[in-house]
């Protein structure tokens, strides 16, 4: 029996938006690995092992899988969104560099529908010029890298998604990401604070940077702020398709 490793996205929550080729590799599994929230998603059945862990423990998760494709099983690593974006996906392809023995084993990377577009979809179209995408959390990076990114962002006048923007651990960082928004852009920039988007617990809301407080956000929380073209369209948000 040959195995294979697949990296898979579970999408922002609902199982609707998880994409048939999610399902099928999940159907085939012998086991699937992960944070524990994100095992909990899929369903238990018989010959199936579930091997869930703690959020820190990334690369001994992808050293887990690696090693159970090396002995012949079908294993899922399961990513909450897309496994490509700050998340599991890149962990595996850390270990992979680090021991090339199992270079010739068949991985393979399943996307899955990203938090900012799953929001900005329920928002209108946010995102609908030049965007990107930045991980507020300074456990992997130093805050100034943070701050600098989000500073040329905001010159560039790229609309931006944060994601992890505060958590318990680091209740500090998102209201300094806020103060250098308020340096760098207009106070009637629109910021949208989307919650637990896609799952019973969504909350949207939109107000302007003068409106932000830090409070709005949480760890299920994805934060999209516009360029200084984003405007209203009835209940809608959106950003024109081309500069000024
Ligand atoms: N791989 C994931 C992101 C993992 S980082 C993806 O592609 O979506 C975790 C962060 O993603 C959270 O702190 C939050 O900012 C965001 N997030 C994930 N799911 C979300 C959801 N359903 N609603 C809002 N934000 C979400």
């Amino acid at each position: 029996m040959s195995g294979w490793l697949a990296i898979a996205g579970l999408g922002p929550g609902d199982a609707a938006l998880i994409t048939p080729e999610v399902s099928a590799a999940l159907a085939e599994a012998t086991d699937v690995l992960g944070y524990a929230p994100y095992v909990a998603r899929v369903a238990a059945r018989e010959g199936l092992s579930l091997h869930a862990s703690d959020n820190r423990e990334e690369l001994d998760r992808a050293r887990h899988a690696l090693r159970l494709a090396a002995a012949g099983r079908k294993a899922v690593i399961v990513s909450s969104g897309d496994p490509g974006v700050f998340a599991m996906a890149a962990a595996v392809f850390e270990v992979l560099e680090e021991q090339p023995e199992w270079a010739a084993l068949e991985v393979r990377v399943l996307p899955g529908i990203t938090a900012m577009l799953a929001a900005a979809a329920k928002a209108g179209a946010p995102l609908g010029h030049d965007f990107c995408a930045i991980n507020l959390s300074d456990n992997l990076k130093p805050w100034p890298v943070i701050e600098k990114r989000l500073r040329l962002a905001a010159q560039a006048d790229f609309a931006m998604a944060f994601y992890n923007p505060r958590s318990k651990a680091r209740p500090e960082g998102f209201g300094r990401a806020l103060d250098v928004l308020r340096a760098e852009c207009e106070p009637e920039r629109l910021v949208i604070f989307a919650r637990a988007v896609s799952t019973k617990e969504e909350r949207i809301v939109t107000v302007t940077l003068a409106e932000a407080l830090p409070e709005m956000a949480d760890m299920r929380t994805i934060v999209l702020v516009g360029n200084s073209q984003t405007r209203k369209a009835g209940r809608f948000v959106y950003t024109p398709r081309s500069a000024p």
